[in-house]
């Protein structure tokens, strides 16, 4: 989708891009505020005035998990933009079809609202959300791994991806492992012998920071990040590999985003063994 903000003599500003509501809530008797994740214009939150109207040409079009055709202005010494025209680009209603497929969506999204920076291009962003959706709309999907996968390219974005080929610590290639090898998510990822030694005895990074890791957890990783998503959807994983892989994934993305996403809920077992923070 081209964005094309445009401009009408005589008339106010308007700007016009391609967006994903991250939250929506009712304001007031009719009238309904959306927080968008754009690609051009980063985080936006607009008023969609009279939505809940029976009439209202937004009716049924600012919906979670669609991508949507945006039209705004913005409103002087408002924080709030207009909405002014909209329609849906592309329809996900899969997404909403079952419990699993809704809250792996909302966790996404909500994912995709902590990485979204305002009055900022976020083309790359917003095209892993809208991939990782259509994943998750796709026919026969797993969707816990899509959003492990999710997890994993989002923490890549971000410039924090777990180190998994390489030593997190002195960069130098590693060989295949079996069972458990050394692991830092303090540090960053998979660490050779000697630098897992060196940071066990620095008392200043904290022994407690070096644990290990499932090799096969890891390589499993590894493969997920170079797979392109739309091939995903296609991919089958007994269930135990699916839930420690997502349990590394959380623990990685927890502790390095120094938030847990709400839709999360409370901690599991497998998410306990976070290494304190310094
Ligand atoms: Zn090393």
């Amino acid at each position: 989708m081209t964005t094309h903000p445009s401009t009408r003599r005589g008339a106010s500003a308007q700007t016009r891009d391609s967006a994903l509501v991250l939250r929506r809530f009712r304001y007031g008797e009719s009238s309904l505020v959306v927080h968008l994740l754009t690609s051009a214009h980063g985080r936006v939150s607009l008023l969609a005035k009279g939505a809940y109207r029976p009439k209202s040409a937004y009716c049924g079009v600012l919906d979670l998990f669609d991508t949507l055709d945006l039209t705004w202005r913005a409103r002087r010494g408002a924080d709030l933009g207009l909405l002014a025209a909209g329609a849906i680009e592309s329809r996900r209603r899969r997404v909403s079809s079952n419990l699993e497929r809704y809250r792996a969506g909302l966790a996404m999204l909500e994912l995709a609202g902590l990485g979204a920076r305002e009055q900022h291009e976020e083309r790359d962003l917003f095209a892993l959300t809208e991939a990782g959706l259509d994943a998750l709309h796709a026919a026969e999907v797993e969707p816990e791994l899509c959003c492990a996968v999710f997890d994993l390219r989002f923490l890549r974005l971000q410039g924090v991806a777990p180190a998994l080929r390489r030593c997190a610590m002195c960069g130098t290639d590693l060989p295949s492992g079996a069972g458990s090898v050394p692991f830092s998510i303090a540090l960053g990822g998979r660490l050779c012998e000697a630098c897992a030694r060196e940071a066990r005895s620095d008392d200043a990074r904290g022994a407690e920071a070096v644990g290990s890791e499932s090799f096969a957890t890891l390589r499993l990783a590894q493969s997920l990040l170079d797979t392109p998503f739309d091939h995903v959807a296609r991919i089958r994983l007994d269930s135990g590999r699916t839930r420690s892989l997502r349990a590394f994934v959380r623990r990685f993305l927890e502790y390095h985003l120094e938030t847990r996403p709400r839709v999360w809920g409370p901690r599991s077992r497998a998410d306990r063994t976070l290494p304190r923070r310094r």
